[in-house]
């Protein structure tokens, strides 16, 4: 089923929402995007780089007549977003949203929307970059990348399937999963790499030589440290709330990283050497 809209309504035009935006008018499927944020400038600033076409600050106004409404604001803004939707929401409309966890939001969007909750998406583009804001923003970030849906018991299949259609047209591959599970995966596969690189450069930072390291640092570091340059409130509030999948990842890595510690001070070669083949032969079979 093709995709098109007659008025597609983003609250949070930044990295994500305008990404979103710039891929769907490659190819016209929206008669008209809808913006909406706190702050104006913003806002005027998608505006000139052609991003949305207007914008509105009330949240019931921008989604007034919209059939499809997407939130790509930060995860803790979520709750307060749906809330002053709800009052201006159109019976056809279907509602998504691309948070990077998504147990929390469900969970949110059950309790605000009611009866309406069925017109509710859930959804996760897997791709991003470390930088923030419309100006950040491009058509190709969704080029070949996934995206997740997690779908309820309660969800239209129809809406689904639409939503679904979007993203394809922005040019992702879809992927359903149930929510728990994304959660889990994504802690694993994003949160923690994320924690583990703030960890890493505060930790060089408070060394004594600190100056010399980052002068020296060569392109492994500048590889494996890229994304701590990403917004500290916006990964709060990933750890947060998905606090309890991400601490089970993370007890896990340290209990991994305690046993090479050992094997490094109990001069034990053989089994360091264990570690990095088999570390070595898994990251060469999934990423080439
Ligand atoms: P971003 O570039 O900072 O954009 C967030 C946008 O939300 C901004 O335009 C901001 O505009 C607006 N906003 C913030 N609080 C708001 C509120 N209370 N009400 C209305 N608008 C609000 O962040 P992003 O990277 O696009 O992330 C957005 C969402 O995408 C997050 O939920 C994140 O978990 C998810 N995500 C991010 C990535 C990534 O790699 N960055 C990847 C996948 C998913 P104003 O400041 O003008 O209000």
């Amino acid at each position: 089923m093709p995709f098109s809209s007659k008025q597609l309504t983003i609250i949070g035009v930044g990295l994500i929402g305008g990404s979103l935006a710039r891929a769907l008018r490659r190819t016209g499927n929206c008669d008209e995007i809808v913006g909406c944020g706190r702050d104006e400038a913003h806002l005027q600033k998608a505006v000139e780089l052609g991003v949305i076409d207007r914008y509105e600050m009330d949240i019931a106004a921008a989604v007034s007549g919209a059939d499809v409404v997407i939130l790509a604001v930060p995860l803790r803004a979520m709750v307060s977003v749906l809330k002053q939707m709800a009052s201006g929401l159109s019976s056809d409309v279907v509602i998504t949203d691309v948070g990077s966890a998504k147990g929390c939001v469900v969970e949110e969007a059950r309790a605000v929307l009611g009866d309406r909750f069925r017109d509710f998406v859930p959804g996760h583009p897997i791709a991003g970059t470390e930088k923030s804001g419309v100006e950040a923003s491009f058509a190709e970030l969704f080029d070949n990348r996934g995206v997740i849906l997690t779908p309820l018991e309660e969800t239209d299949p129809a809406k689904c399937a639409r939503i679904s259609a979007m993203w394809k047209a922005a040019g992702a591959n879809v992927t359903e999963m149930a929510v728990l599970h994304h959660d889990e995966v994504l802690a694993a596969t994003s949160h923690l790499p994320h924690l583990l690189a703030y960890s890493l450069v505060n930790t060089l930072a408070s060394l004594e030589e600190s100056k010399e390291i980052f002068a020296f640092a060569a392109g492994g570091f500048r590889d494996f440290s890229r994304i701590a340059s990403s917004d500290p409130m916006m990964w709060r509030d990933i750890c947060m709330e998905n606090r309890e999948a991400v601490l089970e990842v993370l007890q896990q890595f340290n209990n991994d990283l305690k046993q090479l510690e050992d094997a490094i001070r109990d001069d034990d070669g053989e089994a360091v050497v264990n570690v990095f083949t088999r570390a070595k032969e898994t990251r060469d079979r999934f990423c080439g």
